[in-house]
């Protein structure tokens, strides 16, 4: 009964081209299939269905993944999702996942598999060159920027030498934009007490850096201790970059760690037409920046670079007595000792793969066309006679019809209910400042003129049903 669980050569090869065959026509069906699809019974057939003693047939398991869970709720695989911040799924990177998974190699420590983890440490080599850090920094491949950010924010508050004593005096500077995973990661850090300070903002959502310093002097001669500054390079709402170099200026005079977040934003620094936006996020501290938004990988890839990867070594190293036989001193740090993980998937050869299947160049010129979409979009939405947010810095803008009488924020609320309905594009909402705004955030790399036109026409007739 046991060997049950190591079907034959044929038996694999027969599962893999069924599971194969049903993925690729999925991607084939995408560009006519509905990007949300609200049906909240989906899957209610799956309580008849509990885990049991004896086995099922494979096409029957299948079948009830293919009824319960691909047809319903929002599609992050399609281009027309074009709401929250939109992942991709490129399909190379599930190659990588399945082998890795096949394999069950282990990339967390260095003598476990030093192949595995020079794979992972050879990818955040290269985004730190991309991102303009030195040559010794590093950091961590974790399963997305929440974590990303969670790493960064544990060794900025131990190489602060920070005791829980010293939290509620270590002013952490921020913006009304930042991602709440900034305040869910101090919280979780033990930092809850730390006093956060919204720094104010311009019109384009942007961090003001002359009140920044003043609010700094200010705190200190009242008794705070200063302790990190987080910038946004693009934030989830409007896709805005907080003036980073000017941060930074700040960061170093006031000794602060500047973390940035540039889990939707940072790989546009891939694009020529925005890269220059970015600059001074070579000069931070820690960086989150996600491969499963900016490169299009399937959910499950954040990243976190650290300058000062001995200060991240000395805040998640830990050694026990079953680990004895991997301390020898290696030459590539290992994962295991950078992050809240142990053992993990080998996350690496998801990215690794395509990005040595494909090369960078498609990935940049991608990026490129989602700067260029969404700028179409904005032009096109003022055209149409919306009210937008500024021009956008990257991919994501905001947007809301004024009707000549009655409460925008109504019309707004059931213009958007109007396209989710529709299922052809999907778009998502905000509030700033209480006022209710609709996205439109293009980051899928499959969303091309055709999504984004189809978008603009379903907003066109909505606004007409409305009226
Ligand atoms: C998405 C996002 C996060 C959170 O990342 P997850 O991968 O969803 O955990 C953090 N910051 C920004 C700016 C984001 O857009």
């Amino acid at each position: 009964m046991a060997r049950q669980l190591e079907p034959d050569a044929e038996q694999r090869i027969e599962w893999s081209a069924q599971i194969a065959k049903y993925a690729s026509d999925i991607i084939e069906a995408l560009p006519d299939s509905r990007v949300y699809s609200p049906d909240t019974d989906a899957g209610a057939a799956f309580r008849e269905m509990p885990i049991q003693e004896g086995s099922r047939p494979f096409e029957a398991v299948l079948a009830a993944i293919d009824a319960g869970v691909m047809h319903n709720g929002i599609n992050p695989a399609s281009g027309g999702h074009l709401g929250y911040v939109p992942g991709g799924g490129v399909f190379a990177a599930a190659l990588g996942d399945y082998l890795a998974a096949a394999s069950n190699r282990y990339a967390g420590i260095f003598y476990a598999n030093p192949g595995a983890v020079r794979v992972e440490n050879a990818l955040l080599r290269w985004m730190c060159q991309v991102v303009g850090y030195p040559a010794h920094a590093l950091g961590n491949l974790t399963s997305g920027g929440s974590i990303a950010n969670l790493i960064a924010i544990t060794t900025a508050r131990e190489a602060h030498g920070l005791k829980a004593a010293d939290y509620d005096k270590a002013a952490v500077y921020l913006s009304a934009q930042t991602h709440h995973c900034v305040q869910k990661s101090l919280r979780m850090a033990g930092m809850g007490e730390a006093p956060l300070r919204y720094v104010p903002m311009d019109e384009h959502y942007r961090m003001k850096p002359d009140v920044l310093r003043e609010m700094v002097i200010a705190d200190r001669r009242a008794g705070l201790k200063p302790f990190m500054l987080v910038g946004s390079a693009g934030t989830t709402d409007t896709g805005a970059i907080d003036p980073l170099d000017a941060l930074a200026d700040l960061a170093q005079e006031e000794r602060l760690w500047f973390h940035v977040d540039g889990a939707y934003g940072g790989f546009f620094i891939l694009a020529d037409s925005v890269g220059h936006l970015l600059k001074g996020i070579e000069r931070s501290d820690s960086l989150a920046i996600d491969p499963h938004k900016g490169l299009f990988i399937p959910y499950g890839l954040g990243a976190v670079l650290i300058r000062d990867v001995e200060a991240q070594f000395r805040a998640h190293h830990y050694t026990a007595h079953y680990l004895q036989d991997a301390m020898e001193a290696d030459e590539e740090l290992s994962p295991a000792d950078l992050s809240p993980e142990l053992t993990r998937h080998f996350r690496g050869l998801r990215l690794w793969l395509p990005l040595q299947v494909f090369g960078v160049a498609p990935f940049r010129a991608a990026l490129e066309e989602k700067v260029l979409l969404c700028r179409y979009a904005w032009e096109h939405l003022q055209a149409m006679g919306f009210e937008t947010g500024p021009f956008p810095d990257l991919s994501i803008c905001i947007f809301r019809y004024v009707p000549p009488s009655g409460d925008p924020d109504a019309f707004n609320e059931a213009l958007l209910h109007y396209v989710q309905q529709d299922g052809r594009a999907y778009l998502s909402s905000t509030r700033i400042s209480g006022a209710f705004w609709i996205r439109f955030a293009v980051l899928s790399f499959r969303t091309h003129k055709r999504e984004v036109d189809q978008a603009l026409d379903i907003l066109r007739e909505g606004v007409a049903a409305l009226l």
